[in-house]
């Protein structure tokens, strides 16, 4: 009997960029409008099939904890995989991830891999009409390139594209920890 593979992966990046919902969406697929409160329990727990294979994913939020520094390296010790989000429609955000990556690979142990999300890209459309800065996708792509991180763009509004991102880098999670294995 094969037991399930099972791997850490946890989700960083400014508040309110989407992390509780992004989780929301996954697990339960759901969305809460203006959730006040972080929706925050520590983690959830996905099984997704990965190249044919079940596979368990334990699911961190830093469920509201983005501010202490201290806290939430101690997540990314122990992380096989990291979701990193920004919010397209917050400049911000975007400029942030750089703080983020540099945390993570401050406390990993190897290059573990990073899926770069920029999230609410269904609001993207009516903020650029509203003359909000937006991050174009390119500049996602270019920035995820800089880091050799995978990239994506999800809403986890209308839940496009949430699975497809969780999947992607559960595969590079999986190829990682093999490779880890064999040297
Ligand atoms: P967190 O602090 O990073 O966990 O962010 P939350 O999940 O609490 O989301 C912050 C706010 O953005 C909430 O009001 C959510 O309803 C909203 N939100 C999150 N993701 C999306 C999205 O993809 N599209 C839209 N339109 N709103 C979103």
């Amino acid at each position: 009997q094969p037991t399930d593979r099972a791997y850490r992966v946890v989700l960083a990046g400014d508040a309110a960029v989407g992390k509780s919902s992004f989780l929301l969406r996954l697990c339960k697929n759901e969305f809460i409008d203006n959730t006040k409160a972080t929706l925050g329990v520590d983690f959830q727990m996905k099984t997704l099939v990965v190249d044919g294979e079940p596979t368990v994913l334990q699911l961190w939020d830093t469920a509201g904890q983005e501010r202490f520094r201290s806290i939430a390296k101690s997540y990314f010790r122990r992380a096989d995989g990291v979701l990193l989000l920004y919010d397209v429609t917050c400049e911000r955000s975007f400029l942030n991830v750089r703080e983020w990556v540099d945390m993570i690979e401050d406390v990993s142990q190897d290059d573990i891999p990073i899926m770069l999300v920029g999230n609410k890209c269904d609001l993207r459309p009516e903020a650029i009409q509203d003359g909000i800065t937006c991050i174009p996708t390119s500049y996602g792509e270019k920035l995820a390139m800089t880091y050799s991180a995978l990239f994506c763009e999800t809403s986890a509004k209308d839940g496009s594209n949430i699975i497809e991102a969780v999947l992607h880098l559960a595969r590079e999670v999986t190829k990682h920890t093999h490779q880890e294995k064999k040297n």
